[in-house]
């Protein structure tokens, strides 16, 4: 029995009886296992080649009257391609690595202030004055757990808001206590997400729209990763949405997870 995983489930029937159900699901963790080790090898050996094609790519793209005009954008559209490709195998890899390694590498008090200013550079990068971004932080309240992790979900959650709202729009970044809890909450003018989809947006691959999730360089893993990094740090992921009108990606982080500081809250605008 050492081997066998047993799943027991009490179902209450009758007046005062219950009935146990114990079901073998070792077969089941096998596939599971199977199905982690193979992605994550799938994955490893894509990159390689995948770095060589995008590199020589990149140095045709530079050397003068390597790429005839005539083939100009079959050419881009190769780059295009790999890089997809390339964006694809690196979430696949973080994700099985994410899977394969129920805790977190380190578990080090973060400075809130550093974190949220690498947040809000790359928002700035990526919206490239298309939207209006503002921040309100409570700089008191520190976050402990795996920096790089972290940097990785919350940065995701502000990427999206951006590649998910039109020109003209504007993403409300906060981070501060509700109750015990430390939220930090992006809040966009986007295009919003019909209910039917919310449950299922932290699914593999699930996008609402495919071709808009490629056309602003998406894989459909992003939400995917955050919930299995935010679970990690024993905290969730709620999302609020009105189609047309925009949405709410907030993590709640337990009280275990903060740590306050005796400096003032400020707030700050971009
Ligand atoms: P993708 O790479 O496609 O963006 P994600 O896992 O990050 O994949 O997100 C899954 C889907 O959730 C997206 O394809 C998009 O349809 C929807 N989505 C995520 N964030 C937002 C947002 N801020 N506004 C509207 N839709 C969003």
């Amino acid at each position: 029995l050492a081997d066998t995983t047993l799943e027991l489930q009490i179902i209450p029937f009758g007046i005062n009886q219950k009935l146990l159900i114990s079901r073998d699901i070792s077969q089941l963790e096998k596939v599971e296992h199977m199905r982690r080790d193979f992605i994550a090898n799938v994955s490893h050996e894509l990159r390689t080649p995948l770095t060589v094609v995008g590199g020589f790519l990149e140095t045709l793209s530079d050397m003068d009257g390597a790429v005839p005009d005539s083939t100009r954008s079959y050419f881009d559209m190769m780059q295009e391609q790999t890089g997809r490709m390339r964006r694809l195998v690196e979430d696949l890899l973080t994700l099985s690595q994410l899977e394969n390694s129920p805790t977190i590498p380190q578990d080090t008090e973060i400075d809130i202030n550093a974190l949220l200013s690498m947040v809000m550079n790359e928002a700035r990068g990526l919206s490239n004055d298309r939207h209006t971004i503002t921040l309100e932080a409570d700089t008191t309240l520190n976050l402990t757990g795996a920096l790089e992790e972290l940097h990785s979900a919350l940065g995701n959650l502000v990427s999206n808001a951006i590649r998910y709202t039109p020109t003209g729009g504007s993403i409300h970044i906060s981070w501060k206590t509700r109750g015990t809890d430390g939220v930090f909450s992006v809040k966009d003018t986007g295009l919003g997400i019909e209910q039917q989809h919310i449950d299922r947006l932290t699914e593999r691959f699930y996008r609402v729209d495919r071709s808009r999730s490629r056309e602003t360089g998406g894989t459909g893993l992003g939400l995917s990763i955050v919930k299995h990094i935010l679970t990690r740090h024993q905290a969730r992921l709620d999302i609020e949405s009105e189609f047309g009108k925009g949405s709410t990606f907030s993590a709640v982080f337990p009280k275990a997870r903060l740590v306050h500081k005796t400096s003032t809250p400020s707030n700050q605008s971009a």
